[in-house]
């Protein structure tokens, strides 16, 4: 039996690991002693700062720079972990942009914009890692998606849908690979205190804050731990589901 938790020796890619939700997914892989791959779009120093923790406690990262909405570099950004690492066990698909505008105002710029970045290169990056996982006959992967995919949210018509979008692929992928003993599963976090909360308008972020049972924002940590379990052993039979963390928002 493996020890609880533990992620010893398994390979993690976390996309947008530098900042928010990502940079505390990535420091609690690492922490429970994976190897992680810290991608990143433009915030190379945060990266960078993400891996020199990691190292400061003897553990193992490398920063990459990809721009996950294009396809070339997220399949790069998969060759390069199993690279530099030899594996691949574990991908946390993250990396998220919002562009909120009521659906009048809404442009197909901003449309693709999200679609490509949140659901394409969900799509994307586990085809990839599928296809080294499935030669290995292991791997979890854990799709960052949000309430807004299951409540719907005023003013994120793009954003909900590419969340939603997620969580139907989670479900989908599960049922594809779980033969090949690869888990797949969706985080749904609720409002979380992270930059991507400064868009929204004050007094908006206080109304639905009111809709949370607990009354409160979450910690990116609190995201994290949920994603370090369904990445663990101990979370081997759980596959296709979708974990609510978001103060009891969404009870599905
Ligand atoms: P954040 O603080 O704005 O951080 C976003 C991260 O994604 C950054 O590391 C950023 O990297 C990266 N990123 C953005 N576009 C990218 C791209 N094209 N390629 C690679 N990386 C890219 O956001 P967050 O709150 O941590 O959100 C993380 C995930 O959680 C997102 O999927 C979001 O939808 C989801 N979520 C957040 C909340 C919330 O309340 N915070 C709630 C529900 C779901 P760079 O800075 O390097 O570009």
């Amino acid at each position: 039996m493996s020890e609880f938790l533990s992620l010893k020796d398994k390979v993690a890619v976390v996309t947008g690991g530098s900042r928010g939700i990502g940079r505390a997914i990535a420091l609690e892989l690492a922490r429970r002693g994976a190897k992680v791959v810290v991608n990143y779009n433009r915030s190379p120093e945060a990266a960078e700062a993400v891996v020199r923790e990691i190292q400061g406690w003897g553990g193992q990262a490398a920063a990459f720079q990809a721009d996950v909405a294009d396809p070339a570099a997220a399949q790069n950004l998969i060759k390069f972990a199993i690279e530099t690492f030899g594996d691949l066990h574990i991908l946390v698909n993250n990396a998220g942009i919002t562009r909120d505008k009521l659906i009048m105002m809404l442009t197909e710029e901003d449309w693709d914009a999200v679609l490509d970045t949140n659901l394409k290169s969900t799509f994307i990056c586990s085809k990839a890692a599928v296809k080294h996982m499935m030669r290995k006959r292991y791997g979890r992967i854990i799709n960052i998606a949000s309430v807004a995919g299951q409540m719907g949210n005023p003013g994120q018509t793009n954003y909900s849908a590419s969340k939603a979008g997620q969580i139907g692929f989670t479900k989908a992928l599960a049922r594809e690979v779980a033969g090949r003993n690869i888990t797949v599963n969706a985080v749904a976090p609720g409002f979380v205190d992270t930059e991507i909360l400064l868009s929204m308008p004050p007094e908006t972020l206080e109304a639905a804050l009111k809709l949370v049972p607990l009354g409160r924002k979450g910690q990116p940590e609190e995201i994290a731990y949920a994603v370090a379990f369904l990445a663990s052993d101990q979370a081997a039979y759980i596959t296709g589901q979708v974990l609510g963390v978001d103060g009891g928002m969404a009870m599905m």
